[in-house]
């Protein structure tokens, strides 16, 4: 951490918060960098520290007031925590008395308050003497004769709770071996590794096929040549793209160098984990939200010494602090969650591409559905184009059929199964097959309303309704975390008559149980996901076949290979056309197809239904058809025609402030500043109120700056909002400003 520090001008929270401002120079960079991969770093917690003064001898003070095991781990490491000093029986008082002796030093220092984990080690004291050791052993001694035993077939050191669990062993056990000389303890630290109980199958290279040979070439050429270069991988779902990025890894591997991986949301997606881990084994690095802090600084540091040379992770492993980067591979690089909503913003894309040209790496961007900015610059050439067509053995695509649900609406049928979806599903199951159902959770929830007056629960601190959760009858707000109990009557007119409405992924599963008796069904949303490892478990649990149907949100749209799927049900694939988002078309089309991919990828082949209200929509009946060449047309066509991002840029500026009135002003002086040194070719919008005027008890205003793309007015827009952001000197203001995304 350090040496990033020293090329910073030193860190401060309004630097922290500036950092968006400079999404796109090398200070937003590390300030993330440190932010994320460190995650304790920017919080601000001071902490106590004691260091070893290592030139200093041992006199026999040190020895009197510490004890030796405590010694000899503080001479390893170097420095521990307080806390860490006193777990180990050293008293606050000695630690004084020797700090003013000059023995060791005691500091306090801000963040870092991730403790190094020390561990005892197990070793045989000659590994070409045990069997010498196991025959001096009595005969009675049968549990020490099975620990050196495990040392002949496991040459090496080994933690000693490792050992003990594995063996089944009593510490006294293992004492008494270290007692006769058999075995050598110490005491240092371990380096945490969150799979270290997990084992995975070792895999070996598949052979390509043809396709695959035509374009991994590209790719291995490129690895080799160590220039900066961009490929598109933009091949169909079940292609083969995986086994691609695997063998290109593996040539870099052999280069010497070094490989980022970034995947949507890893957590989401333990498949991932384990192809990787299979083929590479202990050289990979995994870092995702679910690691604990101690776990990720101790990634981080296997990165950053070289300990392993790949690193897997969801956006923010993008700043994995490897030296000799030689390939990054996003994939699924149309993803959303690859650009951070939080200061500091930043997209891991464009990072990713200052990291290639940096290292003079290959950056590969993998997907079915490319963004339409990065199929655009394939088409112009800026990166190499590569495709696969065809699904790996020429397994079919599943068959795909559009339910229209009004005409289904017209016939009687209220439910949210179409006959049809109903009539598949009962099939699949018949046969003893899987599905998978999905639901779209954005822009679609469950809320409760008031049938007398109209009046619908919404959040205290927010402008938005409060999702019904049915588990514990409560309702939440998803933007602030509030919930409360639902309450008996409505809080406006006291009438007896509110109920939720809406679908949630927990209406659908109990309308399953009633069409479907007995039907088992696994659901994966935000109610049953929370707990670490839950996500896991639950597709693990499918994969054993302990389930028909797996129900759930976006979260499984992506990368999951379950041979038994053979149908994919969309329950509504339009929720996301009424958000006001110039990208929702491009959303749409990528999700069905993403989420059609999950069908028929093994020996059986699949089936997919999409119900809609909005069946002629060309981003529903284009993904339908699979024409994603015709769709990505029609979609520049319509960004030209409307002036959207690729074709124009866009600055949104959202200030934000507690008070009312405040914010309307602040607002007002803001969009006046802005305007005075807008450049002729830009185009100002707003202040207007914000998609959500209110979130946290903060109101929100937003002002929108269009710009054209080849402008070089841009740098003189920045220029005057960093200017603004400098100027407000009211504490309670905040400005963030975002780039070419209208996230909500
Ligand atoms: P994608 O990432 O493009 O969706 P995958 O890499 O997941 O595709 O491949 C789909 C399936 O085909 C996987 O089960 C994978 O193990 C298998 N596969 C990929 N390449 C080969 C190959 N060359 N030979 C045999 N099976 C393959
Ligand atoms: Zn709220
Ligand atoms: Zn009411």
């Amino acid at each position: 951490v350090s040496e990033v520090m020293d090329i910073l001008p030193p860190l401060t929270p309004e630097l922290v918060e500036l950092g968006f401002m400079m999404a796109d120079e090398y200070l937003c960079h590390t300030i993330t960098a440190l932010q994320s991969m460190v995650p304790s770093v920017l919080k601000g917690k001071y902490q106590k520290i004691v260091r070893y003064l290592g030139e200093k001898e041992e006199p026999d003070t040190l020895r009197d007031l510490v004890s030796q095991p405590f010694l000899d781990y503080l001479k390893k490491i170097g420095e521990c925590t307080w806390e860490e000093a006193l777990n180990f029986g050293v008293s606050a008082s000695s630690l004084r008395q020797l700090s003013g002796n000059g023995l060791i030093g005691l500091e306090e220092r801000v963040g870092d308050r991730v403790t190094r984990q020390k561990a005892t080690f197990v070793k045989p004291a000659s590994a070409g003497q045990l069997q010498e050791a196991i025959d001096k052993l009595s005969g009675r001694a049968k549990r020490q004769k099975e620990v050196l035993q495990f040392f002949q077939a496991n040459p090496g050191e080994i933690a000693l709770p490792h050992l003990l669990a594995k063996l089944q062993v009593s510490r006294s056990t293992v004492q008494s071996l270290v007692d006769k000389g058999s075995l050598i303890v110490e005491e240092r630290e371990e380096l945490r590794d969150p799979y270290r109980d997990r084992d995975f199958q070792k895999t070996e290279p598949l052979t390509l096929t043809p396709e695959q040979k035509k374009a991994i070439a590209p790719i291995l050429a490129s690895v080799r040549h160590r220039k900066a270069e961009a490929i598109l991988l933009q091949g169909v779902t079940g292609s083969g793209k995986t086994e691609i990025y695997l063998q290109a890894i593996a040539e870099v591997l052999k280069q010497g160098q070094e490989t980022i991986v970034l995947v949507p949301e890893i957590s989401l997606t333990p498949q991932m984990v384990h192809r990787f881990k299979g083929r590479f084994g202990e050289q990979v690095a995994v870092l995702h939200s679910k690691l604990s802090s101690g776990e990720r600084y101790d990634e981080w540091r296997k990165i950053r010494h070289g300990e392993v040379k790949v690193a897997i992770g969801a956006r923010s492993a993008i700043f994995a602090p490897f030296r000799k980067i030689g390939l990054i591979i996003i994939d699924e690089e149309h993803e959303s969650s690859y650009k951070q909503e939080e200061n500091p913003k930043y997209h891991a894309r464009q990072i990713a591409w200052w990291r290639a040209q940096k290292h003079q790496a290959t950056l590969v961007l993998g997907s079915a559905t490319p963004s339409l900015e990065t199929w655009m610059h394939a088409q112009k050439g800026y990166y190499q184009h590569i495709e696969l067509k065809e699904r790996v053995h020429g397994r079919p695509f599943p068959e795909m059929k559009v339910v229209d649900m009004r005409k289904e609406l017209l016939a009687g049928n209220r439910s949210m199964f179409s006959e049809s979806l109903r009539e598949e599903l009962t099939r699949c199951i018949d046969r003893g097959e899987q599905a998978v159902l999905f639901l779209n959770r954005r822009g679609f929830s469950t809320f409760v309303m008031c049938r007398e007056c109209g009046e619908t629960l919404t959040c205290p601190h927010c402008d938005i309704s409060l999702t019904y959760h049915q588990t514990n009858r409560t309702v939440r707000c998803h933007y602030c975390g509030y919930a409360e109990r639902v309450p008996e009557v409505c809080p406006s007119c006291g009438s007896k008559h509110i109920r939720h409405f809406g679908v949630g992924t927990q209406r659908i599963e109990s309308e399953l149980s009633r069409h479907f008796p007995g039907i088992r069904v696994i659901r994966m949303d935000v109610d049953t996901t929370g707990r670490k490892g839950a996500h896991e478990r639950l597709l693990g649990s499918f994969g054993a076949g302990r389930a028909d149907v797996l129900l759930g949100t976006q979260m499984i749209a992506k990368g999951l290979d379950f041979p038994k799927v053979t149908l994919v049900g969309v329950i509504a694939a339009d929720t996301m056309l009424h958000l006001p988002d110039f990208r929702s078309a491009e959303r749409t089309f990528q999700l069905l197809t993403q989420v059609s991919g999950r069908a028929g990828r093994h020996e059986k082949p699949g089936k997919v239904v999409i119900q809609t209200y909005n069946a002629e929509h060309y981003s529903i009946s284009l993904a339908a058809s699979r024409q994603t060449s015709a769709f990505y047309q029609q979609e520049t066509r319509l960004r030209k025609l409307h002036d959207y991002p690729p074709f124009s840029g866009m600055f949104s500026v959202l200030v934000s402030h507690p008070d009312r009135v405040k914010v309307m002003r602040s607002g007002q002086v803001i969009a006046l500043r802005i305007k005075r040194n807008l450049p002729p070719d830009c185009q100002m919008l707003g202040p207007v109120p914000a998609q959500i005027p209110r979130i946290k008890d903060r109101y929100r205003l937003q002002i929108l700056i269009k710009y054209s793309l080849d402008s070089k007015s841009v740098q003189t827009v920045k220029d005057s909002l960093r200017e603004i952001v400098y100027l407000t000197d009211d504490p309670d203001l905040k400005i963030s400003l975002d780039r070419d995304g209208m996230e909500p």
